[in-house]
């Protein structure tokens, strides 16, 4: 086996004791699916730079100031969607992303069901919803994941870190690029579990500013821990 082989082979080795042990720890959660895929395309877009609670109670305001109606937010006055969004925060930003996101909807689809998609293969689903006014790699995979269960891995910046610091990415590797590492490393029907686990572990231990390793099930597979890889001898490595 070639090095190259060699360095695949540990890395999906990695990747699975990842995976099997945030199982262990976390369990598995259950996939609900969503309502409805427009509904979690615009949520995702107010989850932007906020927590849960605030994007949640902005989306419900939104529903509800609307009736549940998506033709009269795109035709609503913006000063309208803002104030219905405001506890998302970057109202300004996110109010007219949302209008421009349902424009195309409509022009496209001649209404708001993007149920569709889910017969389209996954690339062709994911470039859609990415050629979205405002819509990134990761809200797109957000509602290919959680909607249709598509083999889309979304990567927030709980993954992002998680994937950094263990050594699954370089150090400096972008989101986009650690959804693909992800994406091949793992098989499609751990996504969800997985995807979920990564969030409960950044959240709850493996924290931006301090990471609590001494708590942390991963370290025997975490190069930030062992001090292996890229993470050798870093003047930032503590533990
Ligand atoms: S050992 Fe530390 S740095 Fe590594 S994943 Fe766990 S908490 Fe994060």
């Amino acid at each position: 086996m070639g090095q190259n082989g060699a360095e695949t082979e540990n890395l999906q080795r990695k990747a699975r004791f990842i995976y099997e042990t945030l199982l262990e720890h976390y369990g598995e959660p259950r996939f609900e699916g969503c309502d409805d895929p427009v509904d979690e395309l615009i949520a995702t877009i107010l989850s932007a730079n906020t927590n849960d609670a605030n994007s949640g109670r902005a989306f419900e305001q939104l529903k509800a100031r609307f009736n549940g109606d998506w033709d009269a937010v795109r035709t609503a006055p913006l000063d309208a969607i803002k104030e219905a969004i405001r506890p998302a925060g970057m109202y300004n930003q996110k109010a007219p992303a949302i209008v421009a996101a349902l424009e195309r909807i409509k022009a496209d689809w001649g209404g708001y069901d993007l149920r569709p998609l889910a017969q389209k293969p996954v690339e062709e689903a994911l470039a859609y919803l990415t050629s979205l006014p405002g819509v990134g790699h990761k809200t797109a995979s957000i509602v290919i994941l959680f909607c249709f269960n598509g083999a889309a891995f979304p990567v927030d910046t709980h993954i992002q870190r998680i994937s950094q610091r263990t050594g699954v990415s370089s150090r400096r590797a972008d989101a986009y690029k650690i959804k693909r590492i992800w994406e091949s490393l793992i098989e499609p029907s751990a996504f969800y579990a997985l995807h979920i686990n990564l969030i409960r572990h950044g959240r709850r231990v493996c924290q931006a500013l301090t990471p609590r390793c001494e708590l942390c099930p991963l370290q025997p597979a975490c190069d930030y821990y062992q001090g292996a890889g890229e993470w050798a001898s870093s003047p930032t490595t503590s533990k």
